[in-house]
This record gives C-alpha cells, sequence and structure tokens, in this order.
C-alpha cells in the first residue's frame, strides 16, 4: 500500500515516516512540506533520523495524491481545504490527524467524505480511544451530582487550546448524558466566573515542556471523585494507529470514520 505524508518534516510527520518505512506492506510514496519549509529538497528518512530512502521532500502535494493509496495529513487546519480536493481528484483515501478546525473546515470535510474514504481521529491511540469509551459509559453512570471537568496538558508547541481529544472527552462524557457538549462547555474559566452551573462539562488547558500529552476526566462528587487518566509517553502511540488506520482503508466505501471504526469499538 503506497502511503504518502503531508508536512512530512513536522514533529508528527517525522514519526509517522519512520512507522511508515518500519511497516511491512507499506511503501512510502513521499512527502510534502508547506512553501518556505528549510526541509524542502531533503532526504525524508534523512530529516527523520533515518538512513537516506530516496525521496526527496517537496512541495508539490498534486503529484504526491496522485502517486500515493493513502495520505495522512499532520499539518495545520488552513492545509485542510486543499488536501480534501486533492484526495476528491485523484480518489486518494485520507487519515486525518490535524485538530483545531472551525466548524467551516469540519463541513467541508464531512461533506469531501461523500466521495472519499476519511479517517479523522482527534487522537489515534488506542488507549485514549479506551477512554473515549469509559467516559461516556461512566457519564451514563454517575448523573449529574457528579461534576465532569477534564484537564489536559500539552507541550509548549502546541498552538490549540483545548486540544482536540480533551474536546473528544468533552463530547464522549456528554453524549453519555444525552446532552450535547455545545450546551454545556465551560471553556477557559477566568475571573468572576460565578458558581458553576449544574451539569457543565469544564474544559482545562496546561501548557509546558515537552509533554506528549496528558488527559485526565474527572467526575466530582460530593464526598468522592472518580478520575480517569491518560498519559502518553510517546508520539509512537500516535503514528502506530494513523498507519493503523492508513491500511484499513483499503478497501473501505467512501465515508467520514473515526478510530472506534477502524479498532471495531462500533
Ligand atoms: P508540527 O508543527 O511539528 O508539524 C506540522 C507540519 O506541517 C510542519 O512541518 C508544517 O511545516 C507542515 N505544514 C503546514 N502546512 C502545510 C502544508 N500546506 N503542506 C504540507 N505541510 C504543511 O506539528 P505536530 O506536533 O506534528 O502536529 C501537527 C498536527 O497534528 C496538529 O494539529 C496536532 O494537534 C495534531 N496531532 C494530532 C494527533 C492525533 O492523534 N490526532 C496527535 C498529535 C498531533
Amino acid at each position: 500500500m503506497k502511503i504518502g505524508i503531508v508536512g512530512c518534516a513536522g514533529r508528527m510527520g517525522q514519526m509517522l515516516v519512520k512507522e511508515v518505512l518500519g511497516t511491512e506492506g507499506c511503501e512510502l510514496s513521499g512527502g510534502t512540506e508547506g512553501p518556505g519549509n528549510s526541509a524542502l529538497g531533503k532526504d525524508m528518512a534523512s530529516h527523520a533520523g533515518l538512513e537516506p530512502c530516496g525521496l526527496e521532500i517537496t512541495e508539490d502535494a498534486d503529484a504526491l495524491f496522485a502517486a500515493s493509496d493513502v495520505i495522512i495529513d499532520f499539518t495545520l487546519p488552513a492545509a485542510t481545504a486543499n488536501h480534501l480536493e486533492l484526495a476528491k481528484k485523484h480518489q486518494t483515501a485520507l487519515v486525518l490527524g490535524t485538530t483545531g478546525h472551525e466548524a467551516d473546515g469540519l463541513a467541508a470535510i464531512e461533506a469531501a467524505a461523500n466521495d472519499i474514504t476519511i479517517v479523522k481521529a482527534m487522537n489515534f491511540s488506542i488507549g485514549v480511544n479506551v477512554l473515549f469509551a469509559l467516559s461516556e459509559q461512566l457519564a451514563g453512570i454517575l448523573d449529574d451530582e457528579y461534576d465532569i471537568e477534564i484537564v489536559e496538558m500539552h507541550h509548549k508547541h502546541k498552538v490549540d487550546a483545548p486540544s482536540g481529544t480533551a474536546i473528544g472527552l468533552g463530547e464522549a462524557a456528554a453524549k453519555g448524558r444525552g446532552i450535547s457538549l455545545d450546551d454545556v462547555a465551560a471553556r477557559g474559566r477566568d475571573g468572576i466566573t460565578g458558581e458553576r452551573k449544574k451539569g457543565d462539562i469544564g474544559l482545562a488547558s496546561i501548557r509546558g515542556g515537552e509533554v506528549v500529552g496528558e488527559h485526565s476526566v474527572i467526575f466530582a462528587g460530593e464526598s468522592e471523585r472518580v478520575e480517569l487518566v491518560h498519559k502518553a509517553a510517546s508520539r509512537g502511540i500516535f503514528s502506530k494507529g494513523a498507519v493503523h488506520a492508513a491500511r484499513w482503508t483499503d478497501g473501505q466505501t467512501a465515508g467520514l470514520y473515526d478510530m472506534l471504526d477502524v479498532l471495531g469499538f462500533k
């Protein structure tokens, strides 16, 4: 299976290059970077700290999509629209790890999924996807006497907050209570906020160091607290999951899927 990587010089991009090259049955078809990136023209594998593979990092996304069965995209939300167009043009499947899309960006992804296979996940790790399932279940078991608060910590380079995973966990918890996160999300509390509203789901973000990603879903009752916690030790969990998802797209019909589909949890 021919797998291309857009944003291949990024933190996740380099992990993905290693994962594809190290996975049997996968062939690396190439990789792109954004205009002006200092990695353009370099060997993809060398840039990821491996022996050279003979593939230069280019700006030519059109050629990459044409040469690939599936593209893995961990870049920026601003790059998604072009990647969706190219995926439709060349009938290439897309594994989308990029987070931070606004409502119009999400609508464009849903629309493109009428024509192509897209796997979009806020978090490609297996452990976090188990956390999604458990958060939904626990939110249904513990009523709104238990206040739900989600706390996430990530490295200092992350540009969006709360993390896509934290939002996904909030959505899972809200689903467990039969409500929509949009109606109950309490984001970025600051100053005189007033008392906590019953039924709210709080989202708080901490940034610092090189923390790969930590998420806690807290159910705080009157006299007890239940906490579900996931700590990622390496970005390898995301690249492994993304390449697993890329292989899974082979033979799938057009549609928008997530990691729970890929892992067979649905
Ligand atoms: P990064 O900044 O290290 O890498 C992003 C790369 O994309 C950069 O090298 C940048 O130059 C490149 N890029 C930007 N625009 C481009 C374009 N138009 N074409 C090609 N390349 C382009 O960031 P990162 O830490 O690797 O994270 C990237 C994204 O993946 C973020 O949105 C992050 O939140 C997300 N992420 C998702 C998961 C998940 O499991 N879903 C896990 C980790 C990170």
